[in-house]
């Protein structure tokens, strides 16, 4: 329906409303203006993978019932183009959709109703965890080399000496990062969680560490590299060389 709208400040980051109540969309657009975010609004999927093919936004707002495809479906192929942040917005309260919605790669979740100035709170808590994980938090280091695997900083990238690849989300990148940090140590759930200032999801490390585990195991029902220490948390058993 409504072309995109841009709600300016060019060196600010950008970020994608895809969301067809455009009541909501010019809410959440023009209180993220207040706080220094550029953003776009989409009514429909297409026309936020569209313009995706074209600009990447650092982080995407999506509402999972879209007039011509799933919020999920939308996510899933942003994801595919390049790694971005995701932040989910729903009028459906189910569990089923927010552990899916993070095994996508989402990076959180809001129910509707919402206080915009909520959203707004974790768009920063996003972008500072996704940025602190793109960028030098480790100093001069790009990547990490374990087990095998190359996780590359800048990318989000995992690589096996044996070809296999996957890309992660920011969510999932950090939570490797604090592994990788602190090799063959129990850390604590707490601890894994740590970061983040906002954390409605119960089970959302748990997703996170099964999503992972995915990705590097080979078998993730018998992990070898990250495991499950029964009571007190989770440990990656692996030499870690950064470089
Ligand atoms: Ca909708």
């Amino acid at each position: 329906m409504s072309p995109h709208e841009v709600f300016k400040d060019k060196d600010n980051p950008l970020l994608f409303i895809v969301e067809d109540e455009l009541d909501i969309a010019r809410l959440l657009a023009s209180t993220l203006a207040e706080y220094g975010f550029r953003s776009e609004i989409f009514t429909t999927g297409r026309g936020a993978l569209a313009r995706a093919r074209r600009l990447q936004p650092e982080l995407a707002i999506l509402d999972l019932g879209l007039p011509d495809m799933d919020g999920l479906q939308v996510l899933r192929e942003l994801q595919e183009q390049h790694p971005c942040a995701a932040l989910i917005l729903t009028g459906r309260d189910g569990l089923t959709d927010r552990v899916l919605g993070l095994e996508l790669g989402a990076d959180d979740y809001l129910v509707k109703p919402f206080e915009p100035r909520e959203l707004v709170a974790r768009v920063r808590s996003i972008l500072r965890r996704y940025q602190k994980t793109a960028s030098h938090e480790q100093g001069q280091h790009t990547q990490a080399c374990f087990a095998d695997w190359r996780f590359e900083l800048g990318s989000l990238s995992l690589r096996h000496a044996d070809g296999r690849s996957a890309t992660l989300s920011a969510a999932e990148a950090a939570l490797l990062q604090s592994l990788l940090r602190r090799p063959n140590k129990i850390l604590t759930r707490e601890q894994l969680i740590g970061e983040r200032e906002l954390d409605p999801f119960d089970r959302s490390i748990d997703v996170r560490i099964s999503r992972l585990r995915r990705k590097l195991e080979i078998d993730p029902q018998d992990p070898k590299i990250i495991k499950t220490v029964y009571g007190a948390g989770y440990l990656l058993s692996a030499s870690v060389e950064w470089q």
